[in-house]
């Protein structure tokens, strides 16, 4: 399938998501962000960035007259207290968040956190009104197991709980995450199908049509176009080849 026929058919706008991860100082995300909106000329696509903590407020501040939504790459289920290095919902609200990134693979990996504790935080960020990105993708093992339905079923019932609250999932096979190797253009709308269709058992046929799943895993200018191309492929979630704007505007132009 070309891009241009999925445009013609695409039922949901395509977003398209910057994950910095542990990268960027305030003056180098400042620069950033002012390339960035020189270089935006394609209203149709939804842009978000996921910047470190410490520079949201900056970068919602440079954001702040344009389209580009900012998130945070995690938060804390509880309201507040005691819990050391955390942010909470409120405070990703307070810094000019409207997203919450959940259950990434690197947190699921270094920070140990279960399906469980990946539901509790996309409740806690629906709860104050941010949008849960919410995660899921199985390790090479699993994949080469043939548990990749049984895994991503489990992770994102977990994750959606019965619950109807309006997220977006990202579909990150562990093995292709800052890899070089990307799912195929056949692979992703495999599991991006089988994604929708679990959706619409947990929350009905409606949620599931209009809930954005991107793909993530080493996404870049040049393997996106046939990504896009599918059907219920909606967008992208971009590491590595996001920290350089000109690379991420790339991205960008073909999504639209
Ligand atoms: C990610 O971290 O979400 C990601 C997809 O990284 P990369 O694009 O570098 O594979």
């Amino acid at each position: 399938m070309t891009a241009m026929t999925a445009g013609a058919e695409r039922r949901r706008l395509p977003l398209v998501a910057a994950n910095w991860k542990m990268n960027l100082l305030r003056a180098e995300a400042v620069a950033y962000c002012r390339t960035l909106r020189r270089g935006l000329a394609w209203p149709q696509v939804k842009v978000i960035l996921f910047p470190s903590f410490p520079l949201l407020p900056a970068v919602a501040a440079e954001l702040a007259d344009t389209e580009v939504t900012v998130g945070g790459q995690d938060l804390h289920p509880d309201e507040r207290g005691a819990h050391t290095g955390d942010v909470s919902a409120a405070q990703l609200v307070d810094a000019g968040c409207l997203w919450a990134l959940c259950g990434h693979s690197e947190r699921r990996r270094d920070h140990g956190e279960s399906d469980e504790l990946v539901a509790r935080k996309a409740a806690a960020a629906a709860r104050h009104g941010l949008l849960p990105l919410v995660c899921v993708g199985e390790t090479r093992e699993e994949r080469m197991a043939e548990r990749t339905f049984e895994v991503l079923a489990r992770q994102l019932r977990a994750a959606t709980g019965g619950r109807s609250d309006r997220l977006a999932l990202a579909y990150e096979p562990v093995w292709a995450i800052g890899t070089g190797e990307t799912a195929t253009a056949e692979t992703a709308e495999e599991v991006h199908r089988f994604l929708r269709a679990t959706l619409a058992e947990a929350l009905g046929e409606r949620q599931a049509e209009t809930t954005p799943i991107l793909y993530g895993g080493s996404v870049t200018p040049d393997n996106a176009a046939g990504l896009i191309a599918e059907r219920d492929v909606d967008g992208f979630l971009v590491g590595g080849a996001s920290l350089d704007p000109r690379r991420f505007l790339d991205i960008i132009a073909v999504c639209a």
